[in-house]
């Protein structure tokens, strides 16, 4: 089979299951409104962000600016894909907000998880004088795992509220997890997903917002069905669609090792010049040090294909 053939495949088995996942809903989820599919197109080429638009998807996933930026001024996206949607659902940085608001097509960014980001990227919309208002998610973090960006599920309300009274470009959507990995659902409901449910729930009580329309974004490869199923209006996925993301494991060995935060820092440039010297276009984004420097993650472009060295954690 061709590429093309089995992403149109994917997205129809994706979206049955979707289906079958929607009439399993609990009860207090009934009313919910129907989930979207975001295709998670990360690190896959423009070409298959293509087919999957020919097989009728229209909202997109990217979770890095740099790679979002790209294919949503790719000429043959902006030829082919007229009526595209994108989502940005990977972590923000504050000084990134004006690159963000100028992505075409930018459909809905639904990882803000500080006041200051919200003010920046409300800021950024104004400059652009658009008709609309910008659409908005706030990112809870509800599993314990280090590495995933959020707000604590208690202070969510704070930061809808902000983005509500403090922030006229942006429009307030809903909220959105990533919830622990690898979670055993014969174990019963994931606690993270309850969690974002009782912070669902909070929300709807701020006067004023359309109830019926607010969303929970929840539910990936592994666990969109199940998160369907608690009440998931918005899933992200990627891998199920579009196959495996590559890595490169070779060259990730370079840095992959256990290091202090300096020497991660130290390994992540001298691996970035190396990079540089073999790519044609290439990136570094995301070296957080301080209380993010566990996360070090590195990615770069080879022409129109782009990999992925995700997450390297660094043991300090
Ligand atoms: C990559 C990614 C996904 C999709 O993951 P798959 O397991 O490939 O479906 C969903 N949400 C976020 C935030 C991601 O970064």
């Amino acid at each position: 089979m061709t590429t093309s053939q089995y992403i149109k495949e994917n997205l129809e088995f994706v979206k049955a299951k979707m289906m079958a996942a929607s009439l399993k809903r609990v009860q207090e989820a009934a009313a919910f409104k129907a989930p979207t599919l975001v295709a998670v197109s990360k690190t896959k080429p423009v070409d298959d962000v293509i087919e999957a638009y020919h097989g009728g998807q229209r909202h997109f996933g990217e979770n890095y600016i740099p790679e979002l930026g790209g294919k949503s001024t790719d000429p043959k996206i902006l030829e082919e894909c007229p009526d595209i949607r994108w989502h940005m659902i990977g972590h923000l940085q504050s000084n990134k907000m004006k690159k963000l608001a100028s992505v075409q097509n930018l459909y809905m960014v639904e990882t803000i998880d500080s006041v200051k980001i919200a003010d920046a990227l409300n800021k950024s919309w104004i400059k652009l004088n658009k008709m609309e208002k910008l659409k908005v998610m706030v990112q809870v973090k509800t599993s314990d795992e280090e590495t995933k960006s959020g707000v604590e599920p208690s202070e969510a309300i704070k930061l809808a509220k902000f983005i509500i009274e403090k922030c006229p470009e942006l429009e307030f959507c809903g909220l959105m997890t990533i919830g622990a990995s690898n979670y055993d659902v014969s174990l019963g409901p994931n606690p993270d997903f309850l969690k974002m449910i009782e912070c669902h729930k909070e929300i709807t009580c701020i006067p004023d917002l359309p109830k019926e329309s607010l969303e929970l974004s929840m539910g990936m490869s592994s666990d969109y069905e199940h998160a369907i199923e608690l009440g998931s209006t918005n899933v992200r996925v990627g891998s199920l669609i579009f196959g495996q993301r590559e890595y490169v494991d070779a060259s990730s060995a370079v840095i992959s090792i256990s290091l202090k935060v300096s020497k991660v820092l130290i390994e992540g440039l001298r691996f970035f010049n190396f990079l540089a010297r073999s790519s044609q276009s290439c990136w570094v984004d995301n070296l957080m040090p301080s209380e993010r420097c566990s996360k070090l993650c590195l990615r770069w472009g080879f022409s129109s294909k782009s990999f992925v060295v995700n997450e390297l954690i660094s043991n300090t």
